[in-house]
């Protein structure tokens, strides 16, 4: 959550950190700003609102210049979104600009320390009570020789006051052509250009002029000037750094012709679930196989328990990799909302193998997760979306999506790879306990197919919009499937609280008679998954208790299916799969419903209210 970027070079930085914005605008539009070195004085412009309708206007009519500056866009923790709570903030003395990623935890205490030594605060935010105290240390350190630059000290004394979480880039006015960034939580790193240099919350800020970039690890401060930069740590003595190549271009951040990111993502999935098992499977043995999960065989078969905690639409992969893992390979397998299993006391097994799931591999609740669970001493794989995030990079091994940048606040291609991948390590921990090659062989068969069915999905979207049409106006919505589709009625009713604000609940279908089928009537649409596998008779029961309330349903059904067509309203047809595959094509027509319903109540999809991608506070 938030965008943070800054430049120092020797271009204009206003336009170069205006484009950064719009990119990391995915992670938070409640406000944006920026603040300029220049002329021994700081320039700053902010405002409220998304940034085309804010802080672009208010720079076109208000210019600003300067070869330094740093950027935000706001997910507002502390003091609702206004102009005031907007970054950069100030210190006292107006010599310190910060803006900032996180929550400052201890800054009541701090702001009323200062506040009886006689500061002004003009924002309700915790990051002001930060700028005001690497003010503070600063006026301390200022002019001093020492080892370290002054404002690289100054951020540190102050670190070292704080607790909570943080990603800040921080500029004084007093060393024009010096930026100091600094990290605890939340994501920053630092792009690397030819006699320019970027910090960025994510590397999609800075892909357009530099794939050079260096991760910062917690605690690491780093001192940037136009021609170098060089990183210090809190925690250590030395900190490491390294530089890596990205392996995206500026165009795979970009939507191209379409309307919307998440559409543009949506019509990815062929593509993408292809990269995710591309080069992963060996068809002849029947057998996936992994570069990077840094655990031998003999490990993998020792375990005999799997946790996975996540968040959002990656807890809902999580959920189908639970039947998967149990139908595969035996493992019971537990799925934990990633915000709860960080505080609680789960008795683990000692064999017990820790798998998070989450797209930006930065999600807060997850990644505490992942490092309680290292500090017990248990290995833990990641899956993930994007290279060089920290949970990849703290993680003991894990797989990668190589689905590129999903910018699109309600996450579909993520969802879909995450599966793609989850079917294959639960195929492998079957085949290194008792599932036969054969097996083996036709699950990745069905997986090979998958891309190409997906499209057949795809191709149906005229028809997905002119039934999205017909529900637009419903108030409330029901979606319903059973085993390896009870996930994916979760999905689905996700997608439409997220981004149409219309209120859905998932449910398996056969839970409806034990409550929430007294809320069925004429006016309650549900959407029920219902593909011809072994649950096709038990669902179709289901299904005829929602009919005989008058309940229209919209049913997600195999093709050849044409007796459904008499007892429903309205079909989409997918293609048929083997049952663990089929959330892989049943989710589509539910990411595509979900879109065009919003797009017909004007909602902005790819930024809904009140959310932001990569939720890195807790
Ligand atoms: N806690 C800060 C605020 O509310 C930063 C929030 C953010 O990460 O955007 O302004």
């Amino acid at each position: 959550m938030c965008g943070i970027v800054g430049y120092i070079g020797k271009r204009d930085a206003t336009p170069i950190l205006l484009e950064g914005l719009r990119r990391l605008e995915y992670r938070g539009y409640d406000s944006a700003g920026i603040a300029l070195q220049s002329d021994g004085k700081f320039q700053v412009r902010k405002k409220k609102g998304k940034i085309d309708e804010g802080l672009a206007r208010l720079l076109a009519s208000n210019a600003i210049q300067g070869c330094a500056g740093i950027g935000h866009t706001r997910w507002a923790t502390h003091g609702p979104p206004s102009d005031e709570n907007s970054h950069p903030h100030l210190d006292q003395s107006g010599r310190i600009a910060v803006v900032h990623n996180g929550v400052i935890e201890n800054f009541e205490r701090l702001k009323e320390r200062m506040i009886r030594d006689g500061h002004k605060f003009v924002s309700a935010t915790d990051t002001e009570v930060l700028a005001h105290l690497i003010g503070e240390h600063y006026m301390k350190v200022k002019g001093q020789k020492g080892d370290r630059h002054p404002l690289t000290q100054a951020v540190m004394n102050a670190l070292r006051e704080v607790i909570g979480t943080y990603g800040i880039a921080v500029l004084s006015v007093d060393y024009p052509g010096v930026m100091v960034g600094a990290r605890r939580g939340s994501p920053l790193l630092v792009g690397v250009g030819e006699g320019e240099h970027f910090l960025a919350s994510d590397a999609s800020a800075v892909v357009a002029h530099t794939r050079q970039v260096a991760y910062l690890n917690d605690y690491d401060v780093a001192t940037i000037e136009a021609g170098r930069f060089d990183v210090t740590s809190l925690g250590s003595d030395t900190a490491k750094v390294q530089i890596s190549q990205l392996e995206f271009g500026a165009e795979a951040a970009e939507k191209g012709d379409f309307a919307h990111y998440m559409l543009k993502e949506i019509f990815e999935q062929p593509r993408t679930v292809r990269n995710a098992l591309r080069g992963r499977m060996d068809l002849e043995e029947g057998m996936p196989k992994f570069g990077g999960l840094n655990m031998t065989t003999a490990e993998l078969r020792e375990v005999d328990q799997i946790v996975i905690p996540a968040c959002g639409t990656s807890w809902h992969a999580a959920l189908i990799g639970e039947y998967l893992f149990e139908e595969f390979a035996h493992i019971p397998t537990e799925v934990e909302y990633a915000s709860e299993f960080r505080y609680r006391n789960s008795p683990l097994e000692k064999h017990t193998l820790v798998l998070v799931i989450t797209q930006s591999g930065e999600t807060a609740d997850t990644l505490a997760g992942l490092r309680e669970s290292r500090r017990r001493g248990h290995k833990v794989l990641a899956i993930c979306n994007v290279v060089g995030s920290t949970i990849a990079r703290e993680a003991d091994g894990g797989i990668y999506l190589h689905a590129g940048p999903e910018i699109g606040v309600a996450s579909t291609k993520a969802f879909t790879s995450q599966v793609s991948v989850l079917t294959l390590f639960a195929l492998m921990m079957g085949r290194i306990r008792m599932l036969s090659n054969s097996r083996g062989m036709h699950v990745m068969r069905a997986l090979e197919n998958a891309g190409d069915q997906i499209e057949k999905v795809l191709e149906q979207n005229d028809a997905i919009r002119k039934i999205a049409m017909k529900y637009a106006a419903s108030e409330d919505f029901f979606f319903l499937g059973r085993q390896y589709n009870f996930p994916v009625a979760l999905e689905g009713a996700l997608k439409l609280k997220e981004i149409s604000y219309i209120h859905a609940e998932g449910y398996p279908a056969a839970e409806m008679k034990h409550g929430p089928i007294a809320m069925i009537d004429e006016k309650t649409p549900s959407v029920f998954v219902i593909p011809s596998d072994g649950m096709y008779e038990k669902s179709f029961s289901n299904l005829e208790e929602i009919k005989a309330r008058k309940g229209p349903v919209i049913a997600i059904a195999t093709e050849g299916n044409a007796r459904i067509r008499d007892r429903v309203d309205d079909v989409i047809y997918i293609p048929a799969a083997p049952e663990p595959i089929s959330p892989l094509l049943s989710v589509i027509p539910l990411q595509l419903l979900a879109y065009h319903i919003a797009v017909a109540r004007g909602c902005d999809v790819d930024k809904p209210r009140n959310l932001a991608k990569s939720v890195t506070v807790e």
